[in-house]
Parts: C-alpha cells; structure tokens; sequence
C-alpha cells in the first residue's frame, strides 16, 4: 500500500489520521494519505508566508527555469505518475499518460511568460514618469477536485508560481495522489522550500481552515457550485481575488448542414472520464430534418463503446464513487419518472466498481432534472430543434454557461450563434478541450475569475501604479 504524507516547508511530516484512496474500478484500496487538520493547514500558510519574502524576489528567468524544470520532472516521472492517477480516477493509463504530458505543458506555457508580466507606462507632462507594475499577491490557496486532479492543479498553480506567488494547495481526498506526486516533483525539482504546500485532507476541515486563513491572499477552487458559493461567502469580508470554477450543462448545437460523422464523434466526447467534466457537452440539440438520422449515428458509437473493468480495455471508466454511481441512476430513474426515454444504456453493468453504462436519454422536457442539473456521469440527453432562434433560447436556458459547441459548414450561422450563446467558450465543429493558450472564461454560474492563458497572470498579480515627479532640467 502505498502512503503519502503531507508537503510543507520542504518537509514531509504525517498527522494523526488518514485517508484511504479506493480505486474506483473495484473500490479497492490503494494508498494511504495523511490528512492535513487546522494545524497542519496554519503550519503551510505559514510556510508559503515565509517563502513568499525570498520567492517573489527570484527573478523572472530563474523562475522560468523551476517551472521547465518541474515539466521535465513530470515527463520523467510519467509512468509512475499516470499509474497512480488511474488507480485514483479509474481512467486508463493512456488518458492518465495524456493528463501527465498536459500537466507538463501548463507548466512550460507558464515557464515562457515569466517576462511578459509587465506594466505600462502612463503619458503625462514631462515632469512626472507613471508606470505601473504587476507585482505577486502572496499565498495563494488552491482546492483541487478528483475529476482530472493533476491537470486541474497545474493549471492554477503554474501560472500562480510565474507570478511570484507561494501555492498551498489542498488536493480532493477521493484523488489526491497525483497531486501529491506533482509535489515532490517540485521538491525534486529544487523549488525553494515552503513555495508549494500540499495539504491532503477533508474539505470541510483542511478546506475550510484554508479558506478562513487570513494570510492567503487567493483562492481558487474547482468543484461544485454549493461549495463554490459558500467559499465566496466565507471570505465577502476580504477583498480578495477568487477562481471558482463551478461545473456546467453545455449545449452542443448540431445544424442540418453538418458534418454529421465529425458532430457524431464531437457528441460522444461527453463519455471520456464517464462524462465527469465540468465542459462536457451533456445536452445534445439536433437539427429536426437530421434529428433520427443523426442520432441513429450517436447509437450506434455508444452501443459500439465497451464498458470494462480492465482500465485499458474500457472506452467509459468508472465513476468516481460508489455515491456518484447511485446519483447517477437516480437521474436516469428521474428522467424516466418525468417522461423521457432511455434511448440506450441506464443500467449499472457490474455489482462491483462505479462503472455506469453509457447513456442516451430523449425525449425529456427541458425542464426535468436531467435537462438542468450538472449530472456528471456518462449521460447524453438529446433534444430537436427548429429554428436557430429556438436553439439559442433553449441552450440558454440554464444556469451555467461554461462551453458549447455548434456543428455546421454554414461559417455566417456559426458566428450568429457564437455570438447569442452565453457560455465562456464556444467551439464550431470540433468539440476540443481547453488548452493553456486559450482563455477558459465562465458566463452565469459557472465560475468567476480567470484562468488559463495571460488572463490567469492578470489574476495572479495586482497593478501597482507609480507616479514620479521627475527634474526635467538638465545639469
Ligand atoms: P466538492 O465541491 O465538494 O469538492 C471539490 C473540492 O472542494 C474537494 O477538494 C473538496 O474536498 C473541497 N471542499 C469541499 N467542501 C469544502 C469546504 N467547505 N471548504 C473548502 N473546500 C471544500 O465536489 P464533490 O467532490 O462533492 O462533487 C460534487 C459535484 O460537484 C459533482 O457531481 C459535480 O457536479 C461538481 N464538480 C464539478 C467539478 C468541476 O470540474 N467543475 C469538479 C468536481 C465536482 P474533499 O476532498 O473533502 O471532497
């Protein structure tokens, strides 16, 4: 069994009590993790207090070379780290190889824009010199989720470094290992002791004694929007910046002129990591004249998907717990209770493990549970449309506005609906992941803040500005 202590100050003290990691393909145990309490929580904040004097004064090369550094640690480590990964999430090891090389990558992306963190300089009369600078906030705090936990972590946490500033951050307790493996890659790496800070443990001890911590100057949490809401609660009496990142119910728009077989394909993405994504495009909406053409296509992937334990065998892997796989069926069960029809899938396949058969649901009112509530598991639910007009009202019809996707060769409709759909990215003819050069924006309820892109180095700093009376006189 493999045990994991906590990352503070460069060292790697144990608590009292422990987590267990179970594998969610058989609900097996596979690690040990200590669990960080309010005292272990303090200790780093402190720590990333300490190392926040020595670390914001490294220069912007020197910290461009950590963060390659903790690149070429990942890529090193990638098989070891993947292992761990699909132990914890159940993905296979190729998905968990692939989250490895992109946790790399936000770290190189991050490398190169240490110097483009920059001011400007202010016109005035020539007796006065203005310029601004971006300087680091100081301790950052990061509650990290299980769904993609390594990636999900890079990505606040590379550019929170670049920046200057210090990082605790609190890894989700039903994934925490690759993060933890992040960390001592870090370690390896030579970031000076107490810049990161890893503190495993329960988010409504060692999550919240981060969040009530007066000394982090930045939170950034992914997860769920009740969560989310009550950390910004938590903290109205602190004018502090705040990521959240609260999950979605992304429409993906598929118009009479598409390419049917590549907007069949963008609609069975939902499946990858069994639709536990918070961009996934969970409401599929199909033109009405290739409504049962199009979907006959869709069938046809799931049914070809094959539903295994084995992680490397599986196209759909497990759910994250035996508590998501039930929520799961009750919203099959409750689609069903409101009219709709479970097209294909809706069964447990297993007794044991979180497995969930791919799903497609049709059929069901705009205003069942399972057309507005955040799922997370493997379920398409599939709707017709009419007209462009009607689409839009309906795609908008919810309260989150993370992603959409829109599928037609027609480019003037495409850029019509791009521009009425209220969601932070809107993709055309390729469902595609967020990458780091692009900005990960959210409308509605699905977050606020900035991340990915220059956007996370504008929310990882603050604007000084500088105003200098200046002798213009020359001697
Ligand atoms: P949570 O929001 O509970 O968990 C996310 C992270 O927040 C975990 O690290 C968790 O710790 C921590 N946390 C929980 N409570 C607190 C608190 N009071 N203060 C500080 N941190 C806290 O999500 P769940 O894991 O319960 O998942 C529930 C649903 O949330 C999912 O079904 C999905 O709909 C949504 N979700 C969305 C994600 C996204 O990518 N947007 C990611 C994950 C979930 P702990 O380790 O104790 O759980």
């Amino acid at each position: 069994m493999r045990e994991y202590d906590l990352l503070v100050g460069g060292e790697s003290p144990s608590a009292a009590e422990q987590t267990t990691v179970k594998d969610p393909a058989s609900n097996q145990p596979v690690s040990h993790v200590t669990r960080a309490d309010e005292t272990d929580v303090a200790f780093a904040v402190e720590s990333a207090s300490e190392a926040f004097e020595t670390w914001r004064e490294v220069d912007p090369t020197t910290r461009s070379q950590y963060l390659m550094d903790i690149a070429e640690g990942l890529r090193d480590k990638q098989d070891h780290i993947a292992q761990r990964h699909t132990e914890e999430t159940g993905r296979s090891v190729t998905d968990s190889k692939r989250s490895v090389e992109f946790a790399a990558e936000y770290f190189e992306y991050y490398a190169g824009l240490t110097h483009q963190i920059k001011g400007e300089t202010v016109p005035l009369s020539t007796g006065e010199f203005d310029f601004t600078k971006c300087e680091p906030l100081g301790v950052t705090g990061h509650i990290i989720p299980w769904n993609s936990p390594l990636l999900l972590a890079s990505r606040s946490i590379a550019p929170a470094l670049a920046c200057g500033n210090t990082v605790v951050a609190k890894p989700a307790e039903l994934a925490p290992m690759a993060v933890m493996e992040l960390g001592k890659v870090a370690h390896d790496a030579g970031l000076p002791d107490g810049v990161l800070n890893m503190v495993p443990g329960e988010g409504t001890i060692a999550g919240e004694a981060l969040v009530t911590d007066k000394r982090v100057n930045e939170l950034t949490f992914t997860g769920s929007k009740e969560v989310g809401f009550h950390i910004r609660e938590t903290v109205s009496d602190r004018l502090i910046p705040l990521n959240l990142e609260l999950g979605g119910k992304s429409p993906n728009i598929v118009f009479d002129d598409a390419d049917l077989e590549a907007a069949a394909e963008g609609a069975v993405k939902l499946f990858n990591n069994a639709g536990q994504s918070c961009y996934a495009g969970t409401r599929l909406f199909v033109a009405d004249e290739i409504y049962d053409a199009f979907i006959e296509r869709v069938v046809d992937r799931i049914e070809r998907m094959t539903v295994a334990k084995d992680p490397n065998e599986t196209d759909v892997s497990a759910l994250i717990s035996p508590s998501a796989q039930s929520e799961v069926d009750a919203y099959v069960e409750s689609a069903l209770e409101a009219g709709a029809t479970v097209t294909t899938g809706g069964c447990i396949p297993f007794e044991d493990g979180n497995f969930y058969e791919p799903t497609l649901i049709e059929d069901a009112p705009d205003d069942a549970a399972v057309s507005c509530e955040e799922i997370f598991g493997p379920v398409l639910t599939a709707y017709r449309f009419e007209s462009e007009r009607e689409v839009v009202e309906r795609a908008n019809d919810t309260e989150y506005g993370l992603y959409a996707g829109v599928w037609t060769t027609d480019l003037e409709r495409a850029n019509r609906i791009a521009g009425h759909i209220e969601a932070g990215t809107v993709t055309v003819n390729n469902y595609a992941s967020p990458i780091p050069q692009a900005p990960f924006p959210a409308y509605k309820q699905s977050g606020a803040g900035s991340e990915y892109a220059t956007a996370a180095l504008r929310h990882y700093t603050k604007v000084k500005n500088v105003r200098m009376a200046v002798d213009k006189t020359l001697r």
